[in-house]
């Protein structure tokens, strides 16, 4: 378990690190949105500010996200579920662990559900 500790730990570390530059990016471009005028319209800067925040915001979303997921996973390395699907209780199987270390479901509950 000490491998997948380890591959764990990193993909957080990963993920965070990216967070860091994307909440960067993200101050950023609302700092420079505040020092744009408010006359939207009449501004094609404003536009494409509002179109790139919303474009980041989701990214810091669903890297926040997958971090969680990651802390989830360590979890359940303490816990002793890691790798046991969520919905069916099977092995989840290593192939798929190695692709999606976060994963809690496998494949076949994972391909059910979308
Ligand atoms: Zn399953």
């Amino acid at each position: 378990m000490d491998e997948v500790r380890r591959r764990l730990a990193l993909e957080r570390e990963q993920a965070l690190t990216r967070l860091a530059s994307l909440t960067g990016d993200y101050d950023a471009v609302v700092a420079a949105s505040l020092d744009t005028n408010a006359d939207d319209e009449h501004d094609p800067e404003g536009a494409t500010i509002a179109f790139e925040r919303s474009q980041i915001g989701a990214l810091v979303r669903q890297v926040r996200h997958h971090v969680a997921e990651v802390g989830a996973a360590l979890d359940r390395v303490d816990a002793g579920t890691y790798g046991v699907c969520e919905v069916c209780g099977h092995d989840i199987g290593a192939p798929r662990l190695e692709a999606l270390p976060a994963a809690r479901t496998c494949i076949r509950c994972a391909s059910a559900r979308s």
